[in-house]
């Protein structure tokens, strides 16, 4: 298919085992994936280990997280330099669970999102509606909502460094799939919005899919026009199926 990013969300998983199983996985499959861009975003305290098993270029290091301080008095954050000095080259921002459990905002995501693009990190933007939302046929206002504000004051230049994952929050961990059909009506229209705002910036920005993504099911919403790849939590916690999924892509 026409995909060529897939990330690996670990979220608050794994340990150090994993990152060895992982990578021994990722190092024995990458001749399938046949340029598909690999991202796996373990947790902050594994990130050194991970780096340290990456022995592929095609197999990149990504964050979960990250402040929109350079430096100072922020106790418990972690700085888009720190991330950098560890070879993370990826950064997710916005995730819903990041937005529901630590109330994170449209703003605070514009503000790292400018941070991780000056600094010439890629920053993986999360947008997605609720189950109610959607059944109140407000699926595409939110999401233009989200893009709108989270991704507010970006240059074209910093846009380039952006991909934006769409993430309805139903299909998160429920196993309900978005069906292709579904993903690709709201991909269509974030693509649409993205020409319009950005031009040729914009029709180059990645669009990933996630949520419920499984090896029986990567294959169809990849095919799918304007689905470039997908953002992967559960199943990417195991290899043999990660691996699958990265080969459908
Ligand atoms: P699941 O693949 O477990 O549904 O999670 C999707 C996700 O939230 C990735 O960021």
């Amino acid at each position: 298919s026409n995909a060529s990013l897939v990330i690996a969300n670990w979220k608050m998983n794994g340990n150090r085992a994993l990152t060895r199983e992982m990578s021994e996985i990722l190092r024995d499959n990458q001749a399938d994936f046949k340029g598909v861009k690999v991202v796996v975003c373990p947790p902050y305290t594994l990130l050194a280990d991970m780096a340290g098993h990456i022995y592929y270029d095609e197999i990149a290091l990504g964050a979960q997280n990250v402040s929109q301080h350079e430096n100072g008095a922020h106790t418990g954050e972690i700085s888009v330099a720190m991330l950098q000095e560890l070879g993370v080259e990826y950064i997710l921002l916005g995730h819903s669970e990041r937005r529901a459990e630590q109330q994170e905002s449209n703003d605070s995501i514009a503000a790292k999102a400018a941070a991780v693009t000056q600094a010439g990190l890629t920053a993986v933007v999360c947008v997605g509606e609720d189950k109610s939302q959607r059944e109140a046929d407000k699926t595409w206002s939110v999401i233009q909502a989200q893009l709108e504000q989270s991704l507010a004051g970006l240059s074209a230049k910093q846009m380039a460094r952006v991909v934006v994952a769409y993430e309805p929050i139903w299909a998160i961990g429920t196993g309900e799939t978005a069906s292709p059909a579904q993903a690709q009506e709201v991909h269509a229209k974030i693509r649409g919005w993205l020409v319009e705002n950005y031009q040729q910036v914009g029709a180059r920005v990645p669009l990933l899919y996630g949520g419920s993504v499984k090896a029986n099911n990567a294959e169809s919403l990849f095919s799918e026009a304007d689905i470039d790849g997908g953002l992967i939590g559960g199943a990417s916690l195991k290899g043999e199926e990660f691996s699958a999924i990265c080969r459908a892509a």
